[in-house]
């Protein structure tokens, strides 16, 4: 072995790095070495989007396939792809149209806008000021005197209004048509639900996954990948009915979480412990319940088992992509911030440079998605349930003397009839006297009942049309990556030197293995391309290097997470075996080039371990 090469043989760990430092640490590496750098920067750049590099290409792609690895093929969901744009109906439905608000207040000095909310947050210790109504945010600004933070103006007294976070466009010439891109990958889930339950043979509990491009057109976008306006999400919707599915909690019931739930939450005394919250290390004091998933259903304190089961799910997920689990949590929506369809809300948090950021959020949708586009397209957004004996029931029907109800009500004489049929079902009961009255077209209209023909009868029925249930978790992947990234960041001293190194799971590194010649002379580079042509083969993702000395050439790879290096020396020319060397034990051992994919498959899997070679 050479002495470079021996160069490293002991690490030795070092002190993290400090909170405040860690943010702009990690953010330079990204630039630096290619993980995400901010976008369009020849045109001057525009604030929110970024474009992911070479390494972090990889390491989003490794995490998407990692997601899809979990939550469509173990948990044996379907995949689709929907558009990005799609027409105004939809979310005149969903109801982003007129509620996908944000509260702005734009400088009267510089005209700067900024998000309310967060200037309140940033100056108190209020938290979700999100949840807050305006009027009370006004106040807030008022009582904290709070100025722009670009020029210094007074903000006091600036009106603070609600800005639409989605992106319009007009979908072909002219502006007849507005479309808009979507807030959130679920739509396209939701809106295609009349097709996709075919697919599912009509039969709940079924679910249906999407990784793709969400757009928000953020006020002030902030913290690199945190919040920017072009992000990928992976979602997924779990379509269940309501009063027979139930998940298989067996499957993670011994699932330690660590939680955060609302009341907790607000017994932390209007913010004083929200504070200390910021530090990754006060789930130590109490203030967080530390339970298995079992346990958080026994004692309810999630109360969807749904949500929990899905807790216990992405908890070991999130770990196996390599987020730190002493910086992550899950935190209870507090009332203010639940939407009211929603039974109960979690989102998982990681701690990034002191702060707590959401990474997902997991929900209880209740039947309000699909409800909504029922109500508002003419699609049927319910399956049929088919009972497993046939009920008798009774039902009431009518059948509106047109003879007597066109001379009565002339023209409006059709939607008179069609008012009774649809009251009939809603409420037999109303049939019950002399005289009935129906609305229609806002208009009031007394029908004698005798000429409805109403009548009740018994029926046998095989089933009912029911309107699922939906379970949404919903994991933003550029705020996932960012956290792998800055969770892996590491430094220790090597042979008394300090190197910086990105402990990455093997499965999401960019690179799977470097491969390197000890020089480039004697044969050692041409052997050295065949072990990497032979491993790119075998499908592994290889960096070659051949600069500078071998020292140098694994900082390199350590820098960016690669987990294995191979190097290709004399005694390889000689017994065709080459040096293996482990990025965080720095550890090496010698194996033979025929093994290489084999060895490398069982280290990247962990079902070895480089002191075992
Ligand atoms: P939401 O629909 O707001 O609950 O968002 C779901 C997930 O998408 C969040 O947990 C985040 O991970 C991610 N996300 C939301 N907004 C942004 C943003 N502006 N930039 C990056 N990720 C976001």
């Amino acid at each position: 072995m050479s002495e470079d090469m021996d160069a490293d043989a002991d690490a030795e760990a070092l002190e993290p790095i400090p909170a405040d430092e860690e943010l702009e640490t990690v953010a330079e590496l990204a630039k630096r070495r290619g993980f995400f750098f901010p976008a369009s920067r020849a045109y001057g750049g525009v604030a929110g989007f970024y474009t992911y590099g070479p390494e972090g290409a990889a390491l989003k792609r490794n995490v998407e396939d990692a997601w899809r690895d979990l939550f469509v093929t173990q948990e044996g969901h379907m995949e689709i792809s929907a558009p990005d744009v799609m027409p105004e109906p939809v979310f005149e439905a969903s109801g982003h149209l007129d509620g996908f608000d944000d509260m702005i207040i734009e400088c009267p000095e510089c005209g700067t806008n900024h998000r309310a909310d967060h200037l309140v947050e940033d100056a108190t210790r209020i938290e979700e000021a999100e949840s807050l109504p305006i009027p009370e945010v006004e106040a807030l600004i008022a009582e904290y005197d709070l100025d722009c933070t670009t020029c210094g103006a007074s903000l006091t007294d600036v009106p603070v209004e609600e800005f639409n976070l989605m992106f319009e466009t007009n979908i072909g010439p002219g502006s007849s048509q507005p479309g808009y891109l979507r807030p959130e990958t679920a739509q396209g889930i939701f809106v295609e639900f009349p097709q996709l339950k075919q697919y599912a043979r009509n039969q709940l509990p079924f679910g249906v996954a999407q990784v793709g491009t969400a757009w928000r057109n953020e006020i002030s976008p902030r913290r690199a990948l945190v919040r920017v306006r072009e992000f990928t999400q992976a979602e997924l919707e779990h379509f269940v009915d309501p009063d027979e599915d139930e998940p298989p909690l067996h499957r993670v019931a011994d699932v330690e979480l660590t939680l955060y739930p609302a009341d907790e939450q607000e017994a932390d005394d209007g913010g004083e412990a929200s504070e200390a919250s910021r530090t990754s290390s006060d789930s130590s004091d109490g203030k967080y319940v530390t339970c298995t998933v079992q346990e958080a259903v026994d004692e309810n304190i999630v109360a969807s088992d749904w949500v929990a089961y899905y807790l216990g799910l992405a908890r070991d997920w999130y770990e196996r992509v390599g987020v730190d689990m002493d910086r992550f949590r899950y935190r209870q929506h507090l009332s203010g911030e639940l939407a009211h369809y929603a039974a109960d809300c979690w989102d998982a948090e990681a701690e990034l440079g002191g702060d707590w950021v959401e990474i997902t959020g997991f929900a209880y949708r209740s039947d309000y998605d699909l409800s909504k586009h029922g109500a508002h397209s003419d699609e049927e957004f319910t399956l049929f349930k088919q009972y497993d004996e046939p009920k008798t029931v009774e039902r009431a029907t009518v059948d509106p003397d047109m003879s007597v109800l066109g001379p009565e009500f002339g023209g409006d004489a059709g939607a008179v009839q069609e008012a009774l049929n649809d009251l009939v079902e809603r409420d037999p009961d109303a049939f019950d006297g002399e005289v009935v009255e129906v609305e229609a077209d806002g208009e009031s209209y007394e029908v004698d009942v005798e000429h409805t023909n109403f009548a009740r009868e018994e029926v046998t029925e095989s089933g009912e049309h029911i309107t699922p249930h939906v379970v949404e978790p919903s994991f933003g992947i550029g705020r996932i990556v960012y956290t792998v990234l800055t969770h892996a960041y590491d430094r220790d001293l090597v042979d008394g030197e300090e190197r910086a190194f990105l402990d990455l799971p093997p499965e999401v590194a960019p690179t799977t293995v470097g491969v390197f010649p000890l020089m480039d002379k004697d044969g050692l580079g041409e052997r050295a391309r065949e072990v990497e042509a032979d491993l790119r083969q075998a499908g592994f993702a290889v960096a070659y290097d051949d600069s500078g000395n071998i020292g140098r050439r694994y900082r390199r790879q350590d820098e960016v997470g690669t987990p294995y290096c191979v190097t290709v020396d004399y005694e390889s020319l000689e017994d065709d075996t080459v040096t293996v060397r482990e990025r965080d034990s720095t550890e090496q051992a010698r194996v033979d080039i025929e093994e290489l994919p084999v060895t490398l498959t069982a280290l990247r899997t962990g079902s070895t371990d480089i002191a075992d070679l």
